[in-house]
């Protein structure tokens, strides 16, 4: 997947490829990141992107025709149709779900905002769609954007050295991740629980499943008024609570 971010601070945006995941996707190929600085499209010898709001206020809008050039040059260089992507607080809130759909396309553009926004004459020509990180203003979507590239990339193929942590993770089957445990077996007097030391694997997988829904029922009871549970699921779900009422 080939990823242009344009932003007024592309360096720190390509920071994200140097660590983690991304940094695996780019290295197995799965990924490729090029952030473009806005600056370098302004048509101007001040390399002014921005100007004052029409109808007065505080802080500066930026320009409809630099924005245009900068993705121009983005779609020039990925080829093919990119989805054009604004971070936005405006936005369709990003999750796992949109992150599952973002890693299907080819290529993307992802446009970070600074100031207090984009002229919206360019935001209606040009982008198609705005997604948020959530209810809160950042002051540049240069984070948002890394946050979306990291969650994409990981879901890219050959990038999870198990394919089979994708799909445990929180949010992939509806669900929230069951909790994990590592050395010592015991620590501050709290032993694993026994079964992960069983080595029965259908029992490993049932109490997994088992804590996965428990573990969303406790914290993310809305996560489960959006998924259809199967009988084993409804019958592990009743177990888990009939054992909390017995331990709480
Ligand atoms: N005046 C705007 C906010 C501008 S903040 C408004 O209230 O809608 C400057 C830039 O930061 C935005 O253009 C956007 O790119 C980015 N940004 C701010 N909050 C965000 C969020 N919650 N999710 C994604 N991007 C965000």
């Amino acid at each position: 997947m080939r990823i242009e971010v344009i932003s007024l601070f592309p360096e720190w945006v390509e920071q994200v490829a140097r660590h983690g995941m991304p940094r695996i996707a780019v290295e197995v190929g799965a990924l490729s990141l090029h952030a473009r600085d806005l600056r370098d499209s302004s048509g101007n010898r001040w390399r002014r992107v921005d100007d004052r709001p029409y109808g007065g206020g505080p802080g500066m809008v930026m320009e409809a025709e630099p924005l245009t050039a900068a993705v121009a040059a983005a779609k020039r260089s990925l080829g093919g149709a990119p989805r054009v992507v604004l971070m936005s607080p405006q936005g369709e809130r990003f999750d796992q779900r949109w992150a599952e759909r973002l890693a299907q396309e080819q290529s993307l553009i992802l446009l970070c905002g600074r100031y207090e926004g984009l002229d919206e004459r360019f935001v209606q020509a040009e982008v198609d769609f705005e997604l948020s990180l959530g209810d809160f203003v950042l002051s540049g979507g240069e984070l948002a954007a890394m946050v979306v590239i990291d969650a994409v990339a990981r879901l890219l193929p050959g990038v999870l050295g198990h394919a089979q942590s994708a799909e445990n993770d929180s949010f992939s089957n509806g669900l929230l991740d069951h909790p994990h445990y590592t050395r010592p077996e015991t620590w501050r007097g709290q032993a694993v629980p026994e079964v992960l030391l069983s080595g029965d694997h259908a029992r490993i997988a049932r109490w997994r499943l088992k804590q996965a829904l428990g573990q969303t029922w406790l914290k993310r009871p809305d996560l489960l008024e959006g998924i259809e549970l199967d009988d084993e699921a409804r019958t592990l779900l009743g177990e888990f609570i009939s054992e909390q009422r017995v331990n709480g």
